[in-house]
């Protein structure tokens, strides 16, 4: 068993993904061909979005995103400590401050009153507050209405890390329409992913769109060598765009797997353990299920039996990125960051992909109910 069985996708898509590569072998327009323009028409429609930006990697989408808002010196950028490192990595490089904000025990995603509690203290040491970053963390969208509204009472921006969470919504908006920029990755793990590394930002902004076009080109002006500002070489290559776009029209389907996986792993496990909760507003994409278990403990005790069992798993994250030693003295909330903490030791993720059997499922299953006994 798989825990994301990238194989079993492709059997169901093999041909069509070889003529596409096959179209593209023909053509030769590895570099920016017209498969990366169709993509970028898709993405934009498949979300809502006015402008999608293809890139190389969601990290450069929240590098070049952090620049289109001349975020800098004297600013500080509010990241989730319970996240991927990119979010916060991103940052420093930039001249602002990472500020470390706490989570919610339930969605996983920023919480509100630490995120005010971290504002304040930024502007207790001086500095700006200039954006924050939510990330939709294992698929499922932060709160955003909140969070844009406290965001605006500051004039700060919102970019929306949804590296996982593409094929979400949020009160009937989808992921990429969430923040005044979104970005997300076609990392192959993820909810859409290419057979590579890849990434998007989505914006309504015609402005901002632009100048992360010329970002990604050096900082082209109007022809290829023209350098109008720094910019650095950031493109999705076309063969991804190949691929992506046939995984595009699977993708609505996908959907609808994942989330019935995650209705049978939650029907039969909810009694037993803590399974996640969507709240109603919401649709995750479930990029990962994941369990919070009692203790470090119990956790590591199911995640053994489980392996025994030829069963993986996987915990994302083990450590908070406060606790990291690329972020070592870096600021954050001023009560602390304990639910961050105490999810690190406690989380558990089971394997979540559209083409997980029921029977491989009811596996799953049952070993994680008898390791619990
Ligand atoms: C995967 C991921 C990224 C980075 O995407 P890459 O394409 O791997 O650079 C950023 N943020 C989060 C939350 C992620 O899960």
């Amino acid at each position: 068993m798989q825990f994301i069985d990238l194989a079993a996708q492709q059997v169901h898509m093999k041909e069509a993904l070889d003529r596409r590569i096959q179209t593209v072998l023909a053509h030769g327009r590895y570099i920016m061909g017209p498969e990366v323009i169709e993509l970028e028409g898709a993405l934009a429609q498949f979300c809502g979005a006015k402008h999608a930006v293809t890139c190389a990697n969601g990290t450069d989408a929240l590098e070049m995103a952090l620049a289109a808002l001349e975020v800098g010196s004297g600013d500080a950028v509010f990241v989730p400590s319970f996240t991927f490192a990119s979010t916060a990595e991103v940052v420093p490089g930039t001249g602002a401050v990472p500020y470390f904000v706490d989570v919610s025990p339930t969605t996983f995603n920023i919480d509100i009153a630490s995120l005010e509690r971290t504002m304040a203290s930024a502007k207790r040491d001086g500095l700006r507050p200039a954006a924050v970053i939510p990330v939709d963390l294992f698929g499922l969208p932060a709160d955003y209405d909140a969070i844009s509204d406290l965001a605006s009472t500051q004039g700060m921006s919102v970019i929306a890390d949804a590296a996982q969470s593409f094929g979400a919504s949020y009160k009937e908006r989808s992921s990429g329409t969430l923040g005044d920029l979104t970005t997300s990755s076609f990392f192959p793990a993820k909810p859409l992913g290419c057979y590579g590394d890849g990434g998007v930002i989505f914006t309504d902004s015609d402005d901002w769109a632009d100048l992360i076009r010329s970002f990604r080109v050096h900082g082209k002006g109007t022809e290829k060598y023209d350098n109008v500002r720094l910019g650095r070489n950031s493109r999705l290559d076309t063969v991804q765009a190949a691929i992506l776009l046939e995984k595009l029209a699977h993708f609505p389907d996908e959907i609808d797997a994942r989330q019935r996986v995650a209705d049978i792993y939650s029907d039969a496990l909810g009694e037993s353990v803590h399974v996640p909760q969507v709240p109603n507003e919401c649709r995750s994409v479930w990029a990962q299920y994941t369990l919070r278990m009692q203790s470090r403990d119990q956790r590591d005790r199911v995640r053994d039996r489980l392996k025994y069992n030829g069963i993986p798993t996987e915990v994302y994250y083990p450590k908070p990125l406060h606790q990291q030693g690329a972020f070592h003295g870096n600021p954050g909330d001023p009560e602390g960051l304990a639910v961050s903490e105490q999810l690190s030791e406690t989380v558990l993720a089971l394997p979540m992909h559209p083409y997980l059997s029921r029977e491989d499922q009811q596996r799953v299953i049952d070993a994680l109910k008898s390791s619990l006994s």
